[in-house]
């Protein structure tokens, strides 16, 4: 059969019409359709909108505030801080914490609701630090509740928080997010 590289009937003009208008359809989805996984798209929103509650222990709250501040500022990696534990994904400790203070730690972290994550701030915070010879200094916030990242120094820098933070960030965003996952202390 003799090869034609033209067209010549209306119905051959037609098939190649809806060829192209397929292609160009294909084009614009391929552009604006993305697969992935659920897992994946609720870990992102969940990384970059992680609330901490507003409090502190001793004097790393005040790096901790210098790091919510307009220099270093959190609110550009989605956290904010929020007053209530109920509204918090995030506890900070940062400070000392002593015997007595503890238990109330415990229950703010209780009442924030699942799934909830701690950044222990600071040499107090993680074991004690200066102060880890008194006889009221609890040796690691640890003891009480489950920790995910630990931010070392004394104080810790801004800098170092921030780093904190988006170690955090990496921890939920390889999370599987259906599949509950087991805290112990
Ligand atoms: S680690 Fe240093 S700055 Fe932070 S609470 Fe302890 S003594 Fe204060």
């Amino acid at each position: 059969m003799e090869k034609r590289d033209h067209i010549e009937t209306r119905e051959e003009y037609r098939t190649k019409e809806n060829e192209v208008q397929e292609w160009s359809a294909y084009q614009k989805l391929s552009d604006n359709v993305l697969f992935t996984s659920l897992d994946k798209i609720l870990n992102l929103g969940r990384a970059n909108s992680l609330w901490y509650l507003l409090f502190g222990t001793a004097c790393c709250a005040i790096e901790l505030m210098q790091t919510g501040g307009p220099r270093a500022d959190l609110d550009r990696f989605g956290s904010v801080f929020r007053p209530t534990p109920r509204q918090c994904d995030l506890i900070i400790i940062a400070g000392t914490v002593t015997l007595k203070m503890a238990s109330r730690i415990k229950i703010l972290y209780d009442q924030m609701p699942e799934p909830k994550y701690v950044i222990s701030m600071g040499s107090c915070a993680n074991c004690g630090g200066l102060f880890d010879l008194g006889y009221s200094v609890l040796r690691g916030i640890d003891k009480v509740i489950p920790v995910d990242v630990y931010v070392p120094g004394c104080p810790p820098r801004p800098e170092a928080l921030t780093e904190g933070l988006l170690v955090l960030q990496q921890k939920v965003k390889n999370e599987k997010f259906l599949v509950k996952e087991k805290k112990s202390i």
